[in-house]
């Protein structure tokens, strides 16, 4: 089980990692938050979190575009915590733009924050994974790791990118009690997404359940957004005693979008 485990969840001070961070807590995990800001408001939110759930949290700065930074996050929370037993590499970004517009330094800074950095954290945590006999590894891809739209070529590279990672690391682990697998979501209701609604509605001129349905949703058959909550429960189980046999998989959690 999670209970007492400790846990970092990379770009968890909103979305989809501050929920994965919020289940794992649930389960008795102790948590350390990531993001690339350092303001009271960070800290307040482990705090938080240590409280409802009666574990220990922690926030760690630390910018994920920066390789020194991904390893120092791994190591700091094993000094803070003793080890590092789950590790997930959430934090991500996007731009679009047609390929031969897209601007070099965007292209370069999903690649690394939306792929290295999780090249960068599993170095780092592997050892102290191998020392404990047990590890999890949960890299949240996309359902862009697995089919491509157009004018998203640095987030679907990064994405299939980290299909791959995941697929190798497992395989180098399978003898370790270690594994490694990718989630890929479809679209999943954020606040970042939510606050996109009305301005497609404005766009379209649609109501909300229309430009939901017909617009954002076009290519999830269920219609319907996967969310944080669902993603949460799904790295839970990840990362449970259960799931020991799972490993090196890109599991769809997108609605049917794959399935065409
Ligand atoms: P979000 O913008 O709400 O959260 C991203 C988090 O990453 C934030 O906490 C942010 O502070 C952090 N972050 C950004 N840059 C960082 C950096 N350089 N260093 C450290 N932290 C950084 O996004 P989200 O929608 O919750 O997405 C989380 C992950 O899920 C991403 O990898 C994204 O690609 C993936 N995803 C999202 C969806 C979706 O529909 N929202 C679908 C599939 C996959």
């Amino acid at each position: 089980s999670t209970a007492s485990k400790t846990a970092i969840v990379t770009g968890s001070t909103s979305g989809i990692g501050l929920g994965v961070a919020e289940a794992l807590a649930a389960g008795g995990c102790n948590v350390v938050l990531n993001a690339f800001t350092d303001d009271p408001a960070d800290h307040a939110l482990a705090s938080a979190l240590a409280a409802r759930h009666g574990v220990e949290a922690a926030y760690v700065c630390a910018d994920m575009a920066v390789p020194e930074a991904c390893r120092a996050l791994v190591e700091e929370t094993a000094r803070r915590f003793g080890g590092v037993d789950i590790l997930v590499n959430n934090a991500g970004i996007q731009h679009v733009a047609p390929v031969e517009a897209f601007p070099t330094d965007r292209w370069n800074a999903i690649l690394a924050i939306n792929l290295s950095s999780a090249f960068h954290t599993i170095a780092a945590a592997i050892p102290h994974m191998k020392r404990a006999g047990w590890g999890r590894i949960v890299n949240i891809a996309s359902a862009h790791g697995l089919r491509a739209s157009p004018f998203k070529a640095a987030y679907v590279a990064a994405k299939h990118g980290v299909v791959g990672l995941t697929k190798t690391v497992a395989l180098e682990l399978a003898d370790d009690r270690i594994t490694c697998n990718a989630i890929c979501p479809g679209y999943v209701l954020t606040p970042l997404v939510e606050a996109q609604i009305p301005d497609q509605m404005k766009v379209h001129g649609m109501d909300r359940d229309t430009v939901v349905r017909e617009v954002m949703l076009a290519r999830q058959p269920t219609r319907t957004f996967v969310t944080v909550d669902e993603v949460g429960g799904f790295v839970t189980f990840l990362c449970s005693d259960h799931a020991a046999q799972i490993t090196g998989a890109a599991l769809p959690m997108d609605g049917g979008w794959t399935a065409q």
